[in-house]
């Protein structure tokens, strides 16, 4: 059992994204009396690559009452409606597809019968690509500004769209600073040098670099990034590999101007030789990276084939190395890691900060239900937890390389590594019928929320083929013949529509 009621102090290690959000979170669940502390060293710095965010960046904000126009414009932050997919499948110039944030719960195609949603298996049928229904996808094609992505998205369900951002990590740290502190929290700019803990393996004390006296606390938040003091230093628990199947290793970041008059909506991630490019668009730059694996490219290689790419001017920044994978427990006692500190995973998709929250989320809602008083159980139950999580985006980025390309070694091997079991399984569902709620909930168990839901799942899934037109087929075949007329109406009025346009779903294998 973890008695957190009294606790005179709480210490979060960190002042990146994780350690400031996890600031405000303990500021609101504790009493005044309770001290809420972030110690972070300036001279370490935060990783500061993070930009783009998912849904529940929102959800995060609203939480803990942030103003979004505030946030914008203190952040610098700029529209992201989803990421843009190059040259996953062919190669080509031409090879798009979109995985955007639909807006569930007010479009025609959230119709669902018999577990699935049957507009939507018209469309991958009949290889109508899924952004096409998506009316907002002209802001996005049209390279539409920030003030008229605005009034778009204002006009709800009608574009079809849902927002998240694209941010300066360095700005957003400052940014929740600058909140946390004037709600309380006090700041401290310091190296900690080590975790003091008592026979129990409760933590008890930190102590920092030039200072006798040891800081007494009662409850440790380990944000502390990469340098893992805490969960994977102090408390040595074991780490969860995923390199088994999940080959990116390396990182190249590297900043450019916008190639567009206005900072793009989307997250472009475009496929390269040996891994793939992210361009995230900020208002006043876009910030990219080249992720790759080690075993096909060097550093040397990815900066090479980043100017053939970008062009020659653009400067590299320090690379990084990474073992994709989480450590198995994040709550152990009285200490809990959070952000870089508990797990890294390939950035496709920006799922860090959107498990970040949930984590985050999820240990306020626990401590918060149980009066401070949290039995040893609820813990092994929120680990668990933690480490589906972690397993359903694991499965879900290794369905991005499940495409046709074959084209280099690093595409033909990602091909022949051998899938995640999980994953297996729902590729084998997936040519029998689309992903389906029911196919994730393993994904999410103990009131945890799933970072990735069906939809985001088909919107991937379709395009590269992993879900053939004939699975389609079938699914709606078991429907009644009043649902299947409702569907065929459905495709002649989106054909129609799409008259001028080119609704065929390039690189659908099963075409
Ligand atoms: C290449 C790359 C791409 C990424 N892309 C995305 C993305 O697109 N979307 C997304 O959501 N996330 C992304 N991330 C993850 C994202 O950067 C992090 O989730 C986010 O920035 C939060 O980081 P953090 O706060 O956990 O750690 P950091 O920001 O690194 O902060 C760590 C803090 O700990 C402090 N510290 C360390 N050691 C000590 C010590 N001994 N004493 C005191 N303080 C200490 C540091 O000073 C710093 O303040 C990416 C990360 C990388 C590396």
């Amino acid at each position: 059992m973890l008695n957190l009621r009294n606790i005179s102090r709480a210490v979060v290690v960190g002042g990146g994204t994780s350690g400031w959000f996890a600031a405000l979170a303990l500021r609101r669940m504790f009493a005044p009396s309770t001290e809420v502390r972030v110690i972070e060293s300036p001279a370490i710095g935060i990783a500061g690559l993070g930009e783009g965010g998912l849904l529940n960046l929102l959800d995060a904000l609203r939480r803990n009452g942030i103003d979004l126009t505030e946030f914008v414009q203190e952040t610098g932050a700029a529209f992201k409606l989803g990421v843009s997919y190059e040259g996953w499948r062919t190669g080509a110039e031409d090879d798009h597809y979109y995985h955007l944030f639909g807006r569930p719960g007010l479009q025609e195609t959230d119709w669902m019968e018999a577990g699935f949603h049957p507009l939507i298996s018209g469309m991958v049928h009949e290889g109508i690509e899924l952004h096409r229904y998506v009316p907002g996808f002209a802001a996005i094609a049209g390279n539409a500004s920030q003030r008229d992505a605005l009034a778009m998205l204002r006009l709800g369900a009608s574009s079809g769209l849902s927002a998240s951002f694209h941010f300066d990590s360095h700005r957003l740290g400052d940014y929740l600073r600058r909140v946390a502190v004037s709600r309380g929290v006090v700041h401290q700019q310091a190296r900690v040098d080590e975790l003091l803990c008592d026979e129990q393996g409760m933590a008890r004390a930190v102590r920092l670099e030039g200072v006798e006296e040891p800081l007494a606390l009662g409850l440790l938040i380990d944000a502390s990034g990469f340098a893992r003091l805490g969960i994977g230093g102090k408390l040595g628990v074991r780490w969860r590999s995923f390199s088994e199947h999940l080959l990116l290793d390396g990182v190249v970041p590297f900043r450019m101007p916008h190639p567009q008059p206005n900072p793009s909506l989307v997250t472009r991630a475009i496929a390269m030789p040996s891994g793939w490019m992210w361009q995230m668009p900020l208002v006043e730059r876009v910030g990219g990276g080249y992720v790759f694996s080690s075993a096909h490219a060097d550093e040397a290689q990815a900066i090479y084939e980043i100017h053939r790419r970008v062009g020659p001017g653009v400067e590299p920044m320090r690379a990084l190395k990474f073992e994709p994978g989480h450590f198995e427990q994040v709550w152990v006692g009285n200490v809990m890691a959070l952000g870089l500190a508990s797990g890294f995973v390939d950035p496709l998709e920006s799922s860090l900060l959107g498990q970040m929250l949930e984590q985050l989320r999820n240990f306020e809602r626990i401590v918060t239900a149980g009066g401070g008083v949290v039995p040893g159980r609820v813990i092994e139950g929120f680990n668990e937890a933690n480490a589906r999580c972690w397993s359903g985006i694991r499965d879900f980025l290794r369905m991005h390389y499940d495409g046709p390309r074959r084209d280099t070694a690093f595409w033909r091997d990602f091909a022949d590594l051998p899938p995640p079991p999980g994953y297996a399984e729902l590729r084998q569902c997936f040519q029998r019928r689309t992903p389906r709620p029911i196919d994730l909930q393993n994904y999410a168990i103990h009131g945890w929320q799933g970072i990735f839901h069906a939809l985001n799942w088909l919107f991937v899934a379709a395009p590269l083929g992993v879900v053939p037109r004939k699975a389609a087929a079938a699914e709606l075949q078991g429907l009644p013949s009043a649902s299947r007329a409702r569907v065929a109406a459905y495709i002649t009025r989106m054909r129609e529509l799409g008259a001028a346009g080119d609704f065929s779903s390039k690189g659908d294998r099963s075409a």
